[in-house]
């Protein structure tokens, strides 16, 4: 669906992940391209711009390891910098349709693939969740239109509100909404009448269905081939009758793409489902890193950076283990210690795996090592000079006093922290003496 972005950006990416040192002159020349790839994409310029600054600050103070070349870096930030513009913050949620029966309101202009994807969610619905779900056509301009879901209904064994002639979009709303509550059913599917542009009158029925039916979800159909289209019929439907979702349509195609990238950035609202195709299970869910995969192309590198971050930790944590051995433990070994805690989850977690600290593990839980005791000790560690970190011995009374005032804490929440890192220190020198047989050296392998 993306190939064009893909091997546009592809091209950019291959030359700057075969070379090995990068300048900052690369990282502008190829983040230029990708500008550009974004824009032939149709991704709307505000979006494109802010996407190629966001990257760009990200590539230049990133850590590299030595397995990977920045190239490999600049692709891995890029692709992570795809998800969030593709799902915002936090993923897509799951339809809402709790509180049977539950509305569910599709809109859209006519040719969108509005119908056809009414019956393709319903489908889901029916197969995967197992509810009963009831379709009712709205299109009263439309005749076709109205025996076009009944036919489909007819296909994947859904029920669809009878056809009555002479009644008006609302007075159908209403009988589904009886019919539904009547039949027992799980979820009413509303297929409103669409127009080939956005008119008031259009807008003023979808409006008046809304307020029947009350919906809870208002999802809009749109062709993911209008590109920039796409996102202006969405911000208008969004204003005027307020969306909860959007479905991308006909992104089977080899279309640009740019629609899906900008969607969320523009209108704020979610992709909920992309339509794959013209048959009834031809819809997913839309999930923002498949996406950023597809338009990238680049899994390996993606999954290769993520290993190398992994690996960055171990030798960061290797490098600490090599002077615990030498009985070195200074205040910022302690401060090191304190934040892998906070990242992997408590203090007992990390001593449990070192050998011979059972005992302090057990003292630190007595302590109350909780994330904000950490977050203090960390505080008080970054009130220290340089020198006063390497060597702790050398803090006499009146440094005492200016680091506990400078974290904002008193001087016996420094003493106690003071002796933490002597004891730890202490152990760490009995361990180191056991020699290369020892115990550190074994928990290292
Ligand atoms: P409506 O006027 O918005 O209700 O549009 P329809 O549901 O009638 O769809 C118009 C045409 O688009 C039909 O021929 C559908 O089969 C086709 N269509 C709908 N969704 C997709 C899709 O995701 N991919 C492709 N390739 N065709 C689709």
């Amino acid at each position: 669906m993306f190939e064009n972005l893909s091997d546009r950006l592809g091209g950019v990416f291959d030359r700057l992940t075969k070379q090995g040192a990068l300048s900052e002159d690369d990282v502008t020349a190829a983040m230029r391209e990708v500008r550009v790839a974004l824009l032939e994409a149709d991704v709307s310029l505000p979006v494109a711009r802010n996407f190629v600054k966001t990257v760009t600050a990200k590539a230049t103070g990133a850590a590299v390891t030595k397995s990977i070349t920045p190239g490999q870096q600049v692709v891995k930030i890029v692709h992570d910098e795809l998800i969030k513009v593709l799902q915002g913050e936090g993923a897509p949620d799951a339809l809402r349709i709790d509180n049977p029966p539950a509305p569910i309101l599709m809109v859209g202009l006519q040719g969108s693939g509005k119908t056809t994807t009414t019956a393709k969610l319903a489908k889901r619905l029916k197969d995967r969740e197992k509810k009963r779900v009831l379709m009712a056509s709205l299109d009263t301009n439309r005749p076709a239109a109205m025996e076009q879901l009944a036919i489909l209904g007819q296909q994947i064994g859904v029920d669809t509100l009878p056809i009555v002639p002479g009644e008006n979009a609302v007075q159908i709303a209403r009988r589904a909404k009886q019919q539904a509550t009547l039949g027992g059913y799980d979820v009413y599917m509303l297929d409103t009448a669409g127009r080939l542009h956005i008119d008031q009158v259009l807008m003023d029925e979808v409006q008046a269905v809304r307020d029947v039916a009350n919906p809870r979800e208002t999802l809009l159909v749109v062709d993911g081939l209008t590109g920039q289209d796409a996102v202006n019929v969405a911000t208008e439907f969004d204003g005027k009758v307020g969306i909860s979702g959007v479905v991308l349509t006909r992104m089977d195609g080899d279309g640009r793409g740019g629609a899906a990238l900008s969607m969320r950035a523009v209108t704020g609202k979610p992709i909920r489902f992309v339509g794959l195709g013209e048959k009834m299970d031809a819809i997913e869910v839309f999930d923002a890193h498949r996406v950023a995969g597809r338009i990238l192309g680049m899994g390996d590198i993606v999954a290769l950076v993520e290993k190398a971050q992994e690996v960055l930790e171990v030798e960061q944590a290797e490098r600490m283990m090599k002077r615990f051995q030498k009985g070195q433990f200074n205040m910022n070994d302690l401060k090191n210690q304190l934040e892998q805690m906070q990242k992997m989850g408590g203090m007992q977690s990390i001593m449990g795996m070192m050998p011979g600290m059972g005992k302090m593990a057990k003292q630190a839980e007595a302590a109350g090592f909780d994330d904000k005791a950490i977050r203090r000790q960390v505080a008080l560690v970054n009130s220290m000079t340089k020198k006063e970190r390497a060597n702790p011995d050398m803090l006499q009374a009146s440094r005492k006093k200016r680091i506990a005032a400078g974290a904002g804490m008193d001087v016996a929440e420094l003493n106690r922290l003071l002796k933490m890192q002597k004891q730890m220190a202490d152990t760490m020198k009995k361990l180191g003496k056991m020699g290369k047989g020892g115990m550190l050296k074994q928990a290292m392998r």
